[in-house]
């Protein structure tokens, strides 16, 4: 598992469309998967005319999910989130907050997909592990 999710960063570490954002200053990416399957992938957005208000900002876990096509079959996933830095070089240790657990345990199932694990990248002396955060923990 551990060697397809490392082959999933690397293919996914700077697909991002929004380079520079305006008040940007964390990039993170979200990888909605199974197998060899993506079904979503989504990246942080911040506000880009008012730069005082966070709250405007979208979140990875969220542009994932919002992406993510309605499937009537029930289907599995994993996600990976992901932090890199802006010469997207070196990954970070990230954890998903609140507001996105809670869209990650509720949202994947209102679009018809059994949420799986979490993987978040967890890196100790520029090493990458990983952190996994099943269902029930959220
Ligand atoms: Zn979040």
């Amino acid at each position: 598992m551990n060697l397809y999710i490392r082959d999933l960063l690397n293919k996914y570490k700077d697909v991002r469309s929004v380079k520079n954002d305006y008040n940007g200053h964390k990039y993170i990416g979200c990888i909605i998967f199974n197998k060899n399957i993506t079904y979503s992938y989504g990246y942080n957005i911040y506000n880009k005319f008012n730069k005082n208000v966070f709250s405007n900002s979208i979140h990875a876990e969220e542009d994932a999910i919002y992406k993510l096509k309605y499937t009537k079959k029930k289907k599995k996933v994993n996600v990976l989130i992901f932090r890199i830095n802006k010469s997207f070089n070196k990954f970070m240790t990230v954890l998903p907050c609140y507001k996105c657990r809670l869209k990650l345990k509720y949202g994947l199932i209102k679009k018809g997909y059994n949420l799986n694990k979490i993987y978040c990248t967890n890196v100790i002396d520029n090493k990458i592990n990983f952190i996994v955060i099943k269902k029930s923990e959220l």
